[in-house]
């Protein structure tokens, strides 16, 4: 009960820093097929609404997917129902840097990584440092 408790109010977070509302999402699937980072993106941006509609909120906000988010916006100009997802993944990483703890650190990125994952990425990642 608790957690569900904890769930909802973490729900509500979101929608309050995002303006966002959770509910207007009827998984057509338009913002994940627009995503440019999509395919190393988890969740993706469809799956992420799925999950904070059903009180998943924590898997979202212990996920990579919200700090793979290049904030691009194409998923909101492409969404029928006027959802920004880019907005609701950025209220999920403000609350996660409330918690004083940092997703990616810069330090730890291979030169592999660096080849592999679209520089979009990294640069929306690293961005988040200066809050
Ligand atoms: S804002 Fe983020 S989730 Fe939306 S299309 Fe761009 S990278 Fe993908
Ligand atoms: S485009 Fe909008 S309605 Fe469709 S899955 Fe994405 S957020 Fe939901």
């Amino acid at each position: 009960m608790a957690i569900a408790v904890a769930a909802e109010k973490l729900t509500r977070q979101i929608e309050e820093l995002s303006g966002q509302v959770i509910a207007d999402c009827y998984q057509c699937g338009c913002c994940t097929a627009g995503c440019p980072i999509g395919g190393e993106m988890d969740p993706v941006p469809s799956q992420a609404m799925r999950l904070l509609q059903l009180g998943r909120v924590q898997e979202l906000l212990d996920s990579d997917g919200i700090w793979l988010c290049a904030s691009c916006m194409v998923c909101g100009t492409r969404c029928p129902r006027g959802v920004d997802y880019a907005r609701i993944a950025e209220a999920c990483r403000a609350l996660v840097l409330r918690t004083r703890v940092s997703k990616v650190d810069p330090d730890t990125v291979t030169e592999e990584e660096c080849e592999e994952i679209p520089q979009q990425a990294f640069m929306a990642s690293f961005r988040k440092f200066s809050v």
